[in-house]
């Protein structure tokens, strides 16, 4: 999937990761397209001062800005800086295309990378440079632009459930999460095997701040000047690592069958030349079937190594079907079928060769769904409604805690002290109970998902 660069936490991302992050763009930009988004290209490189405009923005992102001083052999006049997000630069070409209300909204979005310099850093997870997508989009009322905030949440959250299997929790962030310059800040939170959170995409209702800060305005259908209200938003190759954590087991990955670079490996069985000519053949054959239908599929003809290795290693890469072919498959025209999710006897199955498009379209549907509904059940079966704080404690050292909490950033902080676990969002979805704060004891019509997270 990904190897290490020379530069510390830098990342190469080999071909099978690259392609599972190209299944992901093509899934989200298909939505973003849906809804009226189109892509352009900023620059990389920004101007040091554009970053200091927007006060929280600057104090949120100095730590992690890398600078550039020198370019050409020269001393800069001014530095600039390798962009963390693009909100600045976008904002400034905002502010000179928007004149009037029929200029709105501005709905964009880009494909990119960006650089924050972290300290630790982990592949995929937590790297200095990391690909994504931001989109930056512009409107005349608060109202319009809280409703693309919430459309953008509710897209990543379905494009996480039904491509990439994993359930989510689409909530707020509290005020010490909340993106540098932003208003509110949205996320999805997913639970990793290891009952770890991860943020899984953001999305920010950035208010006037931006607005104000690069004079993004409008002459309103009166003639009055108007600040315009902006959002932004957000999934970066983070999405790979949830999946290969969601989903792997001991014996490697279990890619989600939508985003699976290969979704079934034909493997050939033979013991001499005559049998393999004869599988071979067949399993040529059966690929270019599939291939025909848009199924994602490989022909393993390897020479030099044996099945079982075969076997293994297409399991650890999580390819969703293998098809085994051998000569008794052949001489009877039927394949085994076998699938990554169900190791073993139970999830083999004999299939006759002419129908076994159906089969492999109706299995790989089977595989998408288990795994949402394995990853559902394990997430449910590690999320507790603590009855007191101690039983809060003992929640997130394995799991989620659903708890009430009063909002108070000083009882986050000693939550976030004595346990680790900090307030991963405030669900939209709220029962209508209200409770007292799992620290303090006081008021709280509110319950937060706390966790550990990544
Ligand atoms: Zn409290």
């Amino acid at each position: 999937m990904a190897d290490y660069a020379p530069v510390r936490g830098c990342m190469i991302v080999r071909p099978y990761g690259w392609t599972l992050w190209e299944n992901i763009q093509q899934a989200l930009d298909r939505r973003f397209k849906a809804t009226g988004h189109v892509n352009a290209a900023f620059p990389l490189l920004i101007p040091k001062s554009f970053i200091e405009r927007e006060k929280s923005h600057v104090e949120g992102f100095s730590p992690e800005l890398a600078v550039v001083t020198v370019g050409g052999g020269k001393e800069l006049e001014e530095p600039l800086v390798i962009r963390p997000t693009s909100e600045t630069i976008i904002g400034h070409a905002y502010a000179r295309w928007i004149q009037s209300y029929r200029d709105l909204p501005v709905l964009i979005n880009q494909w990119n990378s960006v650089v924050r310099w972290e300290l630790r850093t982990k592949l995929f997870l937590r790297t200095l440079e990391f690909f994504w997508q931001e989109g930056h989009t512009a409107h005349a009322t608060y109202e319009e632009a809280q409703s693309e905030t919430l459309q953008m949440l509710d897209i990543y959250a379905d494009f996480a459930v039904k491509d990439a299997a994993i359930p989510v929790i689409p909530g707020r962030k509290s005020e010490s999460e909340r993106f540098a310059g932003a208003d509110q800040t949205y996320s999805i939170e997913a639970m990793m095997g290891d009952g770890k959170a991860l943020q899984s995409a953001t999305s920010h209702n950035l208010g006037q701040n931006f607005a104000k800060a690069f004079d993004i305005r409008y002459l309103d259908k009166e003639g009055r000047l108007q600040y315009c209200w902006t959002t932004s938003w957000g999934l970066s190759t983070r999405m790979v690592g949830a999946i290969v954590m969601v989903h792997g087991d001991d014996q490697g990955m279990i890619l989600p069958p939508r985003l699976a670079p290969i979704q079934a490996v034909i493997v050939p069985i033979y013991k001499n030349d005559s049998e393999q000519a004869q599988v071979v053949e067949a399993g040529r054959r059966l690929r270019a079937q599939l291939a025909a239908a848009d199924i994602r599929v490989k022909l393993d003809e390897r020479e030099g190594t044996t099945p079982g290795f075969k076997f293994n290693d297409w399991e650890m890469r999580g390819v969703p079907l293998r098809i085994e072919l051998g000569p008794r498959d052949v001489a009877k025209a039927s394949v085994v079928l076998a699938r990554r999710d169900r190791p073993g006897k139970e999830g083999k199955s004999v299939v006759p060769q002419a129908g076994l498009l159906e089969a492999v379209t109706k299995s790989l549907a089977e595989v998408q769904s288990s795994l949402y509904e394995r990853a559902l059940a394990f997430r449910e079966a590690n999320t507790h409604q603590p009855a007191d704080y101690e039983e809060f404690k003992a929640a997130v050292e394995t799991g989620f805690a659903f708890s009430h909490w009063c909002g108070g950033g000083e009882c986050e902080g000693q939550i976030k002290e004595e346990t680790k676990a900090t307030v991963r969002c405030i669900p939209l979805e709220q029962p209508e109970t209200e409770g007292s704060c799992i620290r303090c004891g006081r008021p709280a019509r509110e319950r937060a998902i706390f966790g550990k997270a990544y």
